[in-house]
């Protein structure tokens, strides 16, 4: 067939920034502060477990919609870290990573013509999602104000709809590192409440806080319960991005039907040895998140210090591990060029700040690094960056 007969679906939208950035990245042999992976390993127990796992004949499909030491895990974590009961057998649906489970809860949910909000700047995912299910994102603008991103409670106000279908949130924030707070997340929650819309919620970073910030969780505000599907993922938390293993959960059976209808046939199920070791991995003492947040405390302080150094203006991210930011006089005034010059000249790669607005022009100002890397990395990134004082104008 030589014409192009690609679903009008799949033109919506065009490839993922981040990944483009990371071949980029790989053809200059550059240092990848593009797309967030941590450098270092996972803990070693979780290895050890999935191995285990292989050993003892977990080796065919699960049940589709999530192993049951898994669920029952997830079930315990959600009430401990996240203050909500759920049923393991009727709420919780185990997917392939958190992308899989915001696609498979947007093609359950959302019909053709319904509205999306999406605060902006967002993860590059949650527009495509939404235009694979032929849904209408409604972008909402956080503003730098300071040193935060924040949202105009009126702006918001206005993006609501009889037509709005769903809200998404993502906290902690990817790209910002903005973690929303209980007022916030009250105002978003009374206007779902008012114009009877869902609450789909991304909290891969949860445990990933800086300067005493505390995760609040829209599912367990009043009123949000039954409205709300928390996405999730062991990528993050667990430093195992290459994994897979996400989950949404939905305290009303309708909602987590719909979505283990959705997700039975995209995937089938998620990998079955790796969903025993992730087991395992929810089980971990409370001191494991403790040290992880201790962790990636000195990581951002290290990444801020040099970019500080550099003549970076940052905005300083309260949680998850990347930081926006503009970037220093080199003659360049786009996001695009920057970022290029960065990965080719400099070699170490960031995105361009439009991956994460619907209009690129308002993401002109800003790039954004992802920090979860090993000390040595750090040390050669201060390296490179120091160069671009040949360059600064
Ligand atoms: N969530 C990560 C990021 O924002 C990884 C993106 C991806 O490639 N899936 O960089």
């Amino acid at each position: 067939m030589a014409k192009d007969h690609s679903s009008h679906r799949v033109n919506l939208f065009t490839e993922s920034v981040i990944r483009e950035m990371t071949r980029i990245n790989n053809l200059h042999d550059g240092i990848n502060l593009a797309q967030g992976f941590p450098d270092f390993d996972p803990p070693r127990e979780l290895i050890d477990a999935a191995k285990t796992a292989l050993d003892n004949g977990y080796n065919q499909y699960a049940i589709t919609w999530g192993a049951p030491s898994l669920r029952q895990a997830l079930a315990e974590k959600f009430r401990r870290d996240n203050a909500v009961i759920v049923d393991p057998d009727k709420h919780i649906t185990v997917t392939c990573g958190g992308t899989e489970a915001m696609v498979s809860t947007m093609l359950a949910v959302i019909d053709p013509g319904d509205e999306v909000i999406i605060f902006e700047p967002f993860y590059e995912n949650y527009g495509p999602d939404t235009l694979l299910c032929q849904g209408a994102p409604v972008y909402v603008k956080m503003r730098r104000q300071g040193d935060a991103f924040v949202f105009d409670p009126d702006e918001l106000r206005r993006a609501f709809s009889k037509k709005t279908k769903a809200i998404v949130i993502n906290t902690p924030h990817n790209p910002t590192g903005k973690v929303f707070s209980y007022d916030e997340l009250k105002t978003i929650g009374d206007l779902c409440q008012e114009y009877d819309a869902l609450a789909i919620t991304d909290e891969p970073y949860e445990h990933i806080l800086f300067d005493d910030e505390t995760h609040h969780s829209i599912a367990a505000l009043p009123g949000m319960g039954r409205r709300t599907i928390t996405v999730n993922s062991l990528s993050k938390t667990y430093s195992v991005t290459g994994w897979r293993i996400g989950w949404a959960i939905a305290l009303d059976e309708w909602i987590t039907t719909a979505i283990r209808r959705a997700h039975d046939f995209v995937t089938v199920g998620a990998a079955a040895p790796l969903q025993e070791a992730a087991a395992a991995g929810l089980r971990f003492p409370q001191s494991y998140y403790r040290e992880l947040a201790q962790g990636y405390t000195h990581r951002r302080d290290t990444m801020l210090s040099i970019l500080g150094e550099m003549g970076f203006d940052y905005v300083t991210p309260k949680g998850a591990y990347y930081v926006m930011t503009g970037y220093p006089d080199c003659g360049f005034d786009d996001d695009n060029d920057f970022a290029i010059f960065l990965s080719s000249e400099i070699g170490v790669t960031p995105v361009p700040g439009r991956a994460f607005y619907h209009d690129p022009e308002s993401g002109r100002e800003y790039i954004r690094f992802a920090f979860p890397k090993r000390p040595e990395t750090f040390a050669k990134v201060r390296e490179r960056l120091s160069r671009l004082a040949d360059y600064r104008r």
